[in-house]
């Protein structure tokens, strides 16, 4: 991992151009990122000079071997205390939350039991910062996809007419699993035939039939990272008319898009890198979703590639999915997910797996 203070420099820097005195995060991913303590409660106060972690008893031991940068403070259950003595003897008066994460009830909490601190909404600063990954994060998340890519290559090799959706979703957990990852980054899914044409199925008992397009949308975790990855294919030819055509559409629209998306284009700049071909196709009402999320900590982080996303250009270092799907409701769907890492005159794709409409029947 890279040094932690290295991120503290950075969040340090927005507490100045804020006039933050300190600033509580108590969000998990944010406080991992922060700070390299991997439990899953505790405050970190970050001062113009202070780095202060504090967490209940279950914890003292791994937060002085996970956050050596951190001072431990031993809050008991009593946090909003121990956080009022901090904060005093901190000095500190103008107090930045995490907006996004905290409760309205919190926040009151907060406010009652430390009524002399001047408390101030943020909204985002860490999850920006984090938007951009160090080079420690990209090998673990390298790691992450490399294993979802073998996961992926495991199912062309074990799916077959019969199996359940759930049959085949629970041996990709296996192979997961057994492989080192230390959850799945989401629960998997698999979707077959009319299922396919719901963005978010659950696997279900329903038996996939031979030439029934088949979505399979899956992640682990590896080292807290996530991996994300699509594919869609039938076994053996389809018996859908359409499905080649749309199949080949959706895979022309990821290229596209992995080909276009490099640093300083907006989040919609780069949805319409996939968006405008699978239009300009007549499916346009059938791709309900953005075109792809940030990857980190969490499956789900910024950046958005998204009609609704703000101007912030994209950036180096950023890892995104370009995931443009197909949705035919009652027929099939057609989803085919990568992660990129993007650059500032390209993006790498980083997930590896061969994509194929239809495996042949040799190999079934
Ligand atoms: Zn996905
Ligand atoms: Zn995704």
């Amino acid at each position: 991992m890279r040094q932690p203070s290295a991120r503290v420099d950075a969040l340090r820097q927005q507490l100045a151009d804020k006039s933050l005195d300190a600033i509580v995060i108590s969000s998990g991913s944010n406080r991992r990122w922060l700070t390299g303590f991997t439990g899953s409660a505790g405050s970190v106060v970050l001062g113009t000079s202070t780095a202060h972690l504090i967490s209940d008893s279950r914890y003292y031991e791994q937060v002085e071997r996970q956050a050596p940068d951190f001072e431990l403070v031993r809050a008991g259950y009593q946090t909003n205390q121990t956080l009022n003595t901090l904060l005093t003897a901190l000095g500190a008066r103008r107090v930045g939350f995490e907006a996004e994460h905290l409760s309205v009830a919190q926040l009151e909490g907060l406010r009652k039991a430390l009524p002399d601190i001047d408390w101030q909404a943020t909204d985002g600063l860490v999850t920006r910062l984090r938007a951009i990954k160090d080079a420690d994060e990209i090998a673990i998340i390298r790691r992450a996809v490399r294993l979802a890519d073998q996961a992926m290559e495991h199912a062309y090799a074990i799916a077959r007419p019969g199996m359940t959706e759930l049959e085949l979703a629970w041996q990709l957990e296996v192979f997961l699993r057994e492989r080192g990852a230390e959850s799945l980054a989401f629960d998997t899914i698999v979707a077959a035939g009319e299922n396919g044409a719901l963005p978010h199925h659950h696997p279900s008992d329903r038996p996939i039939a031979a030439g029934e397009p088949i979505v399979i949308d899956m992640g682990a975790r590896v080292d807290g990272y996530c991996s994300d990855l699509t594919r869609t294919f039938s076994i053996g030819p389809a018996t859908d008319p359409d499905y080649a055509a749309v199949w080949q559409i959706v895979s022309a629209a990821n290229r596209a898009a992995e080909a276009g998306l490099r640093a300083g284009l907006t989040g919609p700049e780069g949805d319409a890198l996939a968006r405008d071909p699978i239009t300009e196709a007549g499916y346009g009402d059938h791709f309900g979703h953005s075109l792809g999320h940030g990857v980190g900590l969490d499956v789900h982080e910024l950046p958005r590639l998204s009609q609704l996303a703000g101007d912030a250009p994209l950036e180096p270092g950023m890892v995104v999915t370009v995931e443009p799907g197909i949705y035919l409701p009652g027929r099939f769907g057609v989803r085919i997910e990568d992660m990129v890492l993007i650059g500032p005159d390209g993006a790498e794709v980083l997930s590896g797996v061969a994509r194929e409409p239809s495996l042949v029947p040799s190999a079934v």
